[in-house]
Formats: structure tokens, sequence, C-alpha cells
């Protein structure tokens, strides 16, 4: 149902070895789906490999915050300086409405949509170098605080069931 972020890079790359399957990196998180696997395409056809995570949960809109209804997506991190300046030279998304943020390790000026410079990779919000291990460690606790799908699933379930009972007792034909 709910696959987190990292079995599911385990389960996908997992031939490829532990440094592949644990070196991924958020690029680009949007609340619109076309716009996130439009970002997936030009990624793809440009040689970067992509995975669009979360767009199972975006369905939910509304009852989840905006914040777990994201969908994101994932780049290797060594293809992740490539993707960022792809995004930002052949985008057809407009991404001149984001802010532009200096970097606080080297400068360069950022995409406000992007966590990590593209050009020395460090954290765009605390300056942080780059750490493969923290990255994950970070995104594996930030993924097991989220609720799972089957607690919206069955809450939907519970308001149903409720809604029968009381439109059983309601129209009663006795
Ligand atoms: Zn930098």
């Amino acid at each position: 149902m709910c696959i987190s972020a990292a079995s599911r890079f385990t389960a996908e790359c997992g031939c490829i070895g532990y440094s592949m399957k644990s070196s991924y990196i958020m690029i680009y998180s949007t609340l619109n789906a076309t716009e996130a696997y439009i970002v997936k395409f030009l990624f793809e056809n440009n040689g970067i490999e992509a995975i669009v995570d979360n767009d199972k949960i975006n369905f939910f809109f509304g009852i989840v915050s905006a914040k777990d209804a994201m969908i994101e997506v994932w780049v290797p991190g060594n293809k992740y300086k490539e993707a960022a300046k792809l995004l930002l030279e052949k985008s057809a998304i407009d991404l001149s409405k984001y802010e532009q943020i200096g970097c606080p390790r080297c400068g360069e000026k950022n995409c406000g949509l992007f966590d990590y410079c593209w050009k020395c990779l460090a954290n765009l919000k605390s300056g942080e170098a780059y750490k493969l291990d923290q990255t994950i460690l970070k995104e594996g606790n930030k993924k097991s605080e989220k609720r799972p799908l089957s607690l919206y699933i069955l809450i939907i379930l519970i308001a149903l069931l409720i809604a029968g009972y009381i439109a059983f007792f309601y129209f009663k034909p006795f």
C-alpha cells in the first residue's frame, strides 16, 4: 500500500548494490502530478534516471496536509547537479516564480525550489555539506512520521459505515 521511498528504492535498485540504492536525492516536489511527470520525463530524456514518489497519496489532498500530499521527484545523488542544471535550463515549468536563494556555503544562486545547492550540494537551509547517510537518515525519519495511507482509508470506511447505519435506521421499512 504505502511503500516508503527507502524500501521502494531498495527493491528497485537492489541488484546494483548498496551505493546505488541509497544515493537518491529529492530534487522536485509539487502538488501537481502532471508537473511531476513532466520533470521525470525531462530527466529521463536526458539520460537521468528519475523516480516519482508519493503520487498515490495526492488523491487524498484536502484530507492530508499539503506537505504530505506533495509528489516528489527523486534522482540519483551523483546526477543531482546535472538534473538541477537541466531543470533550470530546459524546464517547461515556469521557475521564475520561485525565489532565487544564495547557497550559504558557496554563495551560488539557486532556485528556491531546491533543497540542495546544485554546485556544491550543500543543504540550502542549514548550509551543511552534503553527506549521503545523513540525508537518507533524515528522509527516513520524515517518511516514518507520515501516517500511512491505510489509516485514511480506514477513516473513510468508518465514516461510510456510520452513514450507512444512520441511513438504515432513518429509512427503516417497518
Ligand atoms: Zn553551494
